[in-house]
C-alpha cells in the first residue's frame, strides 16, 4: 500500500533548489569581491607551471569582514562566511545544511593556534563539505604536513614553501602516508606569502 506522502524535510528541499539561480550568483560574488582588496595569496607563485595546488586566500592580517547573518541570499546557511561564499560559487550550488556535514578544509591552516581560525583559506577549490568525521581525520594530516614544515623552516636544504604533500614529508617524519592521507581530495599545505602586483 502506498504510503501518504509525507513534508518535505528541510533538507531535502534546499537539496532541490539547490542549483544557484543567476542573481544569487551576482549577490555572492559581489559579497566576495568586497574582500578583494583584503586578499592574500598563499603558496606557489608559479602554481599554474609547476602543477602545485591554487595558492590559499586569506583575509590579510587585521583585515576584517563581516559575516551576513541572517543571510538573506541563499536562506541557508542562517550565516553567510567566506568560506560559504566561495564553496557555493565554485560548486555552483546553495550549502546543504549542517544536518549532512560541515564546511572541510583540504589545506592546512596557516594558523593553527587556537582563537585564529578567522583568519583561514576563502578558496573554494580547497573546500569540501563533509561529514565532521571526514573533517577530523585530516587533521593527522594537517599536523604532520605542517609538524614538518616547522622543522624545516631553518633548513637551507628543504623547500618549505609552495604546496605540500603528507607524501612529499611523511618518509621524513617517519609516519606512515599510506596509513594516513586516504583522502579525497589529497590534503595538502600552501606556504609561502605571494606578493601580488600591482
Ligand atoms: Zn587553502
Ligand atoms: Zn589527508
Amino acid at each position: 500500500m502506498a504510503q501518504p506522502a509525507k513534508p518535505l524535510r528541510r533538507s531535502q528541499r534546499v537539496r532541490e533548489s539547490h542549483k544557484l539561480t543567476e542573481s544569487q550568483r551576482s549577490q555572492l560574488q559581489d559579497l566576495l569581491d568586497e574582500v578583494d582588496d583584503k586578499v592574500e595569496l598563499i603558496g606557489d607563485p608559479d602554481w599554474e607551471q609547476n602543477g602545485a595546488q591554487t595558492p590559499c586566500r586569506r583575509l590579510k592580517k587585521n583585515a576584517s569582514w563581516t559575516a551576513k547573518n541572517p543571510n538573506k541570499i541563499t536562506k541557508w546557511p542562517k550565516v553567510l562566511k567566506l568560506t560559504h561564499i566561495a564553496w557555493m560559487l565554485f560548486k555552483g550550488i546553495v550549502c546543504p545544511t549542517t544536518d549532512e556535514g560541515e564546511m572541510s578544509h583540504i589545506c592546512v591552516d596557516p594558523n593553527r593556534k587556537k582563537g585564529a581560525r578567522s583568519a583561514r583559506c576563502f578558496e573554494g577549490s580547497h573546500l569540501e563539505f563533509e561529514t565532521h568525521k571526514e573533517n577530523k581525520s585530516r587533521d593527522p594530516c594537517h599536523n604532520a604536513i605542517d609538524k614538518w614544515v616547522s622543522n624545516n623552516r631553518n633548513n637551507s636544504d628543504a623547500v618549505t614553501t609552495g604546496t605540500i604533500y603528507l607524501s612529499n614529508v611523511a618518509a621524513d617524519l617517519g609516519v606512515d602516508e599510506v596509513g594516513l592521507c586516504k583522502h579525497t581530495p589529497l590534503c595538502f599545505g600552501n606556504y609561502g606569502q605571494i606578493n601580488e602586483q600591482d
